[in-house]
């Protein structure tokens, strides 16, 4: 019998986590203040920023998006930045991506002050997560923290493990590899050049696909025996237009152990690690 691993259990009890280290920080002076760049109307840019914005009201923060016109001049766009990411009441900030096809050039990690950088984006924070000290008050990026939280939550430790990740690109696979690995789990990280794929999967004590492809991820690829925990962080859409995973969630969840649902799994722990990040930065700067 195998776990429905949703994410909304995790969520509200840290929720009431959140609220409790806000309400402390306000009663030391300060309230967490967060901003979001949008450059543009993208409709799901929208929609996220809006999101993000909710979910910070939920616990007591604040959270103001700061739409910049789709046309804006490079320079104009990157002092703004600056000057936002410069502001002393300003705990933490960030660019919501796709920018315009102008901008897109840009590492808009680097314009942020490193504190600050609630994405986990910064080279220092990608430092930090490289070099693994368990006492480093770094920014760890959101969506792969999510992915820790989210195994640990349902019980399952990944030190000695065998990791599997699908996917190397640099919001989700690397860094996931590299908190796996700070976990102490034996990490492999396959791609799309990867020989024998189904060879990895099949021994992996946990798999998790990053990789963009609707039900990519059929029972050839899995190891009935091994009670594996099977995590998809793949939000796609299939030719019928309904959203869905990289994992053929149907026909492959009665052969693990536990299996994230695609939507309920991974997807809402990324507001979440943001969240928990902008609490971090904001009791960093006592
Ligand atoms: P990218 O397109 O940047 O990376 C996809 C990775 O998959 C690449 O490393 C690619 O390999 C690999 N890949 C592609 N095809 C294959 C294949 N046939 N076999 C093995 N590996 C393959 O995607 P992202 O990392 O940005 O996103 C991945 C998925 O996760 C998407 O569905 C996205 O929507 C979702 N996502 C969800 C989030 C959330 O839950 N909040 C946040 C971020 C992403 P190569 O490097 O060789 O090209």
């Amino acid at each position: 019998m195998s776990i429905e691993m949703k994410s909304a259990p995790l969520v509200a009890r840290e929720i009431e986590n959140l609220k409790k280290r806000c309400d402390s920080l306000k009663a030391k002076g300060v309230t967490p203040n967060m901003k979001v760049l949008l450059v543009g109307e993208n409709k799901a840019s929208l929609i996220y920023t809006r999101n993000k914005k909710r979910f910070c009201e939920k616990f007591g923060a604040e959270c103001e998006i700061i739409n910049l016109n789709e046309n804006i001049k490079e320079d104009e766009f990157l002092n703004k930045v600056r000057e936002i990411s410069n502001r002393e009441d300003v705990h933490g900030c960030f660019v919501q991506l796709p920018l315009p096809k102008h901008l897109q050039h840009i590492d808009c990690g680097a314009l942020i002050a490193p504190e600050k950088d609630v994405d986990g984006f910064h080279d220092h924070n990608i430092g930090e997560l490289f070099k693994g000290d368990p006492k480093s008050n770094g920014l760890m990026p959101c969506t792969p923290q999510g992915v820790v939280n989210l195994i640990e939550f349902y019980g399952h430790e990944l030190s000695g493990k065998n990791v599997v990740i699908i996917g190397r690109s640099l919001i989700v696979g690397k860094p996931l590899s590299l908190l796996m690995l700070n976990k102490n789990a034996t990490v492999t990280v396959c791609h799309s050049r990867t020989a024998h794929l189904q060879e990895h999967t099949k021994r992996a004590d946990i798999v998790v696909s990053a990789v963009g492809r609707p039900r990519f991820l059929t029972s050839e690829y899995l190891s009935k025996d091994k009670n594996q925990i099977l995590v998809d962080v793949g939000i796609n859409h299939d030719a019928d237009g309904k959203l869905c995973g990289d994992m053929d969630y149907e026909n492959i969840k009665d052969l693990c152990a536990g299996i994230t649902p695609v939507p309920g799994g991974v997807g809402p722990l990324t507001i979440l690690s943001l969240a928990q990040n902008l609490l971090q930065a904001a009791e960093n700067s006592l």
